[in-house]
């Protein structure tokens, strides 16, 4: 799994756990999806933890009597079922639990689940079974297939002694990721300011905030409070402590962790005889090569490069505009980026991300969100009055429209607290299979402000629960291939698909149907942010170029210090490199599950604004909503992306879309 830095404006991420939820016992692999199941304190997880080991132990013995005959591989998925049932719950609760001392049982307990599945990767008997079944027909083809990809990849073919030391580095990493994570977690950083300081910033972020001795408000770096003072706190050294705050979130110490997990992925990939971790990785995805990747990121940056330039012109000249200094004396900082951004956008476009937080209720926001989804994919989602992780937690039942057929559960935990993973994210807990008649289950977590969203943070829900529903509408015959399982570089897709969702003005009007009460949003309002979102973008994407070129530099042949390697790439671009800062220190995406991946952010963009294309100017056209449930989010990963975009597109995809998005 991995957590990631929610990088300004979209770049939300999915989190994709090995295994999936429920606990110990019942051991149900069928039917609805059981309720939350409560946990008392950090003994009762240690003891749950111990007694579901012992049973997925006890499981894997009996999988390894199984003849390899045609019903080895239904056997096969329903322990994987189990597996979910009996780990993902637990290991989840690292990430939402408020009481520290569970997280910390949790994350002990994800600990001893990676020893488990590092063993199990290289089980000689299932291995020697998966070589000889025969695959029934394409789905279980495909799904042999990854499985003895990812045999081989676990080390099962090693000889002993690299096999044994394929299984610790994989510990190992683990051990050190979680650490990485923590260290973000529970920073539980405060920066301190006089209200002077904080001029410009609305005071409804701050005025609740704890105070220190000398009556200084104290700010944390969670979204809804760092956001609106980079965008708008007047003071420049203001906006520079906080910037320096959340870019240093996870202090030295991961700066070491991640330099470590950088050289221990190298030393496994280098037991398999590639050059790099980023050969290793993506030999197995749609890129196929890191010099395909790099090939794919030199095209974008010759597509957004000048724009940047020219964006980065103008938030000079509004900064010396704003500071009544010659243009020739005035200098664009990393923590004026965002402040200048939205200036530019309030003068010329006269719009403001603050304006819309009355019309977007973070309540009715959801509702609204569902509401889409469930116009356009003709599902229902209803909310059940039942407990969870946190007693603001909610609980969807999801159902198909047309025949009120069960299909799933979604969780939703909606505000920020202490402890809580701090960026967006889903979990899917509970994968679908129609073999087992299994139904889903997935955990979307956000950091909304209770006083409303922006509509930048409503594309962010509606990217997250374009994660969500690949896992509750998914329909496939085995668990392995659910949802999200398909391939790292498409898996973004369906999320970023959605987000332009939220810039029509029909989609938004669904907003009453949920709330006759709220404000309409003035279609002016809509119209100026609608033609300032493009302002900024060139910048962006030059971010997110960054982002990806560094995590395959990082995990490339060559040994990198991780600092010294961002100073060097950040140092050449435009805004440079602001000495002291460690922002891959808080670059969690690249110490977890998004490493040598991350440029899957821009590759699965492609897919996704050709997929958009279908819909042409009817966003809610639930014909082409349902085909899209049916060719691609039910498909999970039972044949490749490619295919199951052929299908829904009537063509092959095609980067056009991608490119004259980047060109507007
Ligand atoms: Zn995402």
């Amino acid at each position: 799994m991995c957590p990631l830095p929610r990088l300004a404006g979209t770049a939300a991420l999915l989190i994709t756990l090995t295994g999936g939820l429920q606990a110990a016992s019942p051991d149900v692999l069928s039917g609805p999806p059981p309720a939350w199941q409560p946990v008392q304190g950090p003994q009762a997880v240690a003891a749950e933890c111990q007694a579901s080991l012992g049973q997925a132990r006890s499981a894997l013995l009996r999988l390894r009597q199984q003849p390899p005959d045609s019903q080895w591989l239904r056997k096969q998925d329903a322990f994987v079922a189990r597996i979910e049932d009996w780990g993902n719950r637990l290991t989840f609760l690292a990430n939402v639990h408020p009481d520290k001392a569970v997280r910390s049982a949790a994350e002990a307990c994800e600990l001893r689940w990676n020893t488990f599945f590092s063993s199990l990767g290289q089980d000689p008997a299932l291995y020697r079974a998966a070589r000889q079944v025969q695959p029934a027909d394409e789905t279980d083809r495909n799904l042999l297939t990854t499985m003895l990809q990812d045999f081989v990849d676990a080390g099962v073919s090693l000889p002993p002694a690299q096999r044994t030391r394929a299984r610790r580095l994989n510990d190992r990493i683990a051990a050190l990721g979680q650490q990485f994570d923590r260290n973000i977690r529970d920073a539980n950083l405060r920066v301190p300011f006089t209200e002077a300081e904080l001029r410009g910033v609305p005071e409804a972020v701050w005025k609740d905030a704890k105070r220190d001795a000398q009556g200084r408000v104290l700010l944390g770096v969670d979204y809804p409070t760092y956001g609106p003072v980079m965008q708008l706190a007047e003071s420049a050294p203001t906006r520079q402590r906080m910037w320096r705050a959340k870019t240093d979130e996870g202090g030295a110490p991961n700066l070491k962790l991640l330099a470590e997990i950088t050289r221990l992925r190298k030393e496994y990939a280098q037991l398999f005889g590639a050059a790099s971790w980023a050969e290793f990785v993506t030999r197995r995805r749609m890129a196929e090569s890191p010099a395909r990747a790099e090939a794919f990121l030199a095209e974008v940056k010759a597509a957004v490069q000048a724009r940047e330039l020219k964006e980065i012109d103008e938030l000079r000249q509004a900064k010396a505009d704003h500071l009544g200094q010659p243009l020739a004396q005035v200098r664009l900082e990393r923590w004026d980026a965002s402040f200048y951004t939205e200036r530019v956008r309030q003068a010329r476009y006269s719009v403001d991300q603050e304006a819309f937080r009355p019309y977007f209720p973070p309540q009715e926001s959801l509702q609204f969100a569902l509401r889409l989804i469930e116009k356009l994919m003709g599902v229902r989602y209803q909310r059940l009055d039942a407990a969870a992780w946190h007693p603001e937690v909610q609980t969807y039942a999801v159902s198909d429209a047309a025949t009120g057929a069960a299909l799933g559960t979604l969780w939703v935990d909606l505000y920020p607290r202490e402890g809580k993973y701090n960026h967006a994210a889903v979990w899917p807990l509970r994968s679908v299979s129609t073999d087992l008649q299994r139904q889903p289950q997935a955990a979307l977590v956000v950091n909304f402000d209770r006083k409303g969203l922006t509509l930048d943070e409503l594309e962010t829900l509606l990217h997250e629960l374009g994660h969500a529903v690949h896992n509750n509408l998914s329909n496939t015959r085995h668990v392995q291939q659910a949802g999200t399982s398909v391939l790292r570089d498409f898996v973004e897709a369906p999320s970023q698909m959605l987000e332009d969702w939220v810039y029509d003005r029909r989609v938004l009007a669904l907003m009453a149907e949920v709330c006759p009460s709220c404000k309409p949003v003035p279609d002016a309002l809509l119209d100026k942010a609608v033609a300032a979102r493009s302002f900024g973008q060139g910048m962006f994407q030059s971010r997110q170029h960054l982002y990806a070129s560094y995590d395959l530099a990082l995990y490339g042949p060559r040994p990198q210090d991780p600092l010294a390697l961002w100073a060097q790439m950040e140092g050449a671009t435009p805004l440079g490199y602001v000495a002291g800062t460690l922002f891959p220190a808080g670059f969690s995406h690249i110490a977890g599950g998004y490493s040598a991946g991350y440029y899957g952010y821009l590759w699965s963009k492609v897919v996704a604004l050709d997929m958009r294309t279908a819909f042409g100017t009817d966003k809610l056209d639930a014909a082409v909503g349902r085909r899209y449930r049916d060719t691609v989010l039910a498909q999970g990963s039972q044949r490749p992306p490619q295919q199951l975009v052929k299908e829904f597109l009537g063509r092959d995809f095609n980067a056009k879309a991608f490119f004259d998005e980047l060109a507007r």
